[in-house]
């Protein structure tokens, strides 16, 4: 590969972005749905409320019948009814006459306002006390007081949700209303992990001279299960073609949509996963300006996206959050694809070597709006300084020294309550 393959982390990210498209619909059970992006509008079925009920507990009544009426002099009605929620009271509500009525049970016909029970003279509270043969109400009322009218909130017929909308809580519940038990949402992209060295060993067995655990299978898993999205592990291969390829065989038969291996994608002597792309697929680049994470190769296997990250715990960690985050955000149908930004003041002077830097650090709010401190040991094997980081502080390319007090744009990777 030639020098022009050494791509802006701009550059990068949209020749990944534009390697991987959304995942076709399926339709699932409302609640499980949590998080997932709506394949297609959904439109109402009913309105919301679906029939014209009472906000309040009170008496249903015509408002012309409490026209003149006050604490001195209040209006005396006749109750006719006694209305539950879910009862319907079939008959209609003539003159001078008024109906018992609970929250969210349906108006009668002939009604047009509510009166709360506050405002009469049977402020029951007591459920053993009978039904009052008759009321006095000390206050006039408007028509359509204390009436919530169907289609206030939806009209039947209208799109509530257009496609690409994420399910929060709240459109659950919205959906649950209208009685949409299963709603069609992209499929979870499915993310195969693979790490690779010949010095790794399982997070259960003992430390032997020059091995170290495979943190990286873990980290990235736990960043592919963070964001919703569906685990495949791959396990460990070591620093052969023949095991990378089997490995990798196996995702396929997994029907993954992305390929996300950590390390060999260097310059090393046994850098055997570019190796392998090369040979059977096919390399877009496989460096980037980037600090941490120079080496990062994008390209394809048995047709599928594949994003070789560095090996370096942080560098990999970082390079996930850069370019495979927004990515797997794109296949689950996500219309935004980036952690949001914060402009925050450096509190101490920091240097970089020119390339794209994404600093750890710690985002806090100060008197003068948010600032930034680095957390310590910015090398690519200290994990602790991501661990203490909910912020990555990006010094953009070309900039060598940037002055305690100044600007810089941070991504946030925690959004933590205790800050903001
Ligand atoms: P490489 O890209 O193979 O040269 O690896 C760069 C560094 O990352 C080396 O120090 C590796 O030991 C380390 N490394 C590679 N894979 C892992 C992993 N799965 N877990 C922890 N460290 C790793
Ligand atoms: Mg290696």
């Amino acid at each position: 590969m030639a020098d022009a393959e050494y791509l802006t982390v701009a550059e990068a990210l949209q020749a990944v972005l534009a390697g991987v498209s959304v995942l076709p619909a399926e339709s699932i059970p409302l609640l499980p749905a949590l998080g997932r992006v709506l394949a297609g509008p959904v439109v109402a079925q009913d309105s919301l409320p679906p029939f014209a009920n009472s906000s309040m507990d009170g008496y249903a009544l015509r408002a012309a019948d409490l026209v003149g009426a006050s604490r001195e002099r209040p209006a005396t009605l006749r109750v006719v009814a006694d209305i539950a929620a879910g009862a319907v009271w079939e008959a209609h509500l003539g003159e001078g006459t008024a109906a018992r009525i609970m929250t969210g049970a349906p108006l009668p016909a002939g009604a047009d306002a509510v009166v709360p029970v506050e405002e009469t003279n049977e402020p029951w509270r007591d459920p053993e006390r009978p039904l009052p043969g008759q009321i006095e109400v000390y206050r006039p009322v408007n028509p359509g007081d204390y009436v919530r009218w169907p289609g206030e909130d939806i009209q039947a017929d209208e799109v509530v949700l257009p496609a690409g909308h994420v399910l929060r809580p709240q459109e659950i519940g919205v959906l649950a209303a209208l009685g949409v038990a299963q709603v069609q949402v992209v499929r979870r992209p499915r993310v195969g992990i693979l790490a690779t060295g010949d010095e790794l060993i399982g997070v259960e067995e003992p430390l032997r001279p020059g091995k170290i655990r495979n943190s990286n299978g873990y980290a990235q898993a736990a960043q592919v299960l963070a964001m919703g999205a569906e685990l495949v592990a791959l396990g460990v291969a070591g620093d052969t073609e023949a095991d990378v390829r089997a490995k990798l065989q196996r995702g396929l038969e997994a029907g993954v949509d992305l390929f996300v291996s950590s390390a060999g994608v260097s310059v090393g002597a046994y850098d055997v996963v570019k190796a392998v792309l090369e040979q059977e697929g096919n390399v877009t680049f496989w460096r980037v300006r980037m600090r941490p994470g120079k080496p990062l190769a994008y390209g394809r296997y048995g047709g599928v996206p594949y994003l070789g990250l560095p090996g370096n715990p942080v560098s990999a960690m970082v390079s996930f959050e850069r370019f495979a985050r927004p990515a797997i955000r794109k296949m689950a149908g996500h219309t935004t694809l980036e952690r949001p930004q914060v402009q925050v003041v450096m509190q101490e002077e920091i240097r970089s070597d020119g390339r794209e830097s994404y600093l750890r650090a710690i985002v806090t709010r100060g008197p003068a709006g948010y600032q930034a401190t680095t957390t310590g040991g910015q090398g690519s094997h200290i994990m602790t300084s991501l661990v203490k980081a909910n912020a990555l502080v990006i010094v953009p390319e070309g900039v060598t020294v940037v002055a305690a007090g100044e600007r810089l744009a941070a991504m946030m990777i925690d959004w933590p309550e205790t800050v903001f």
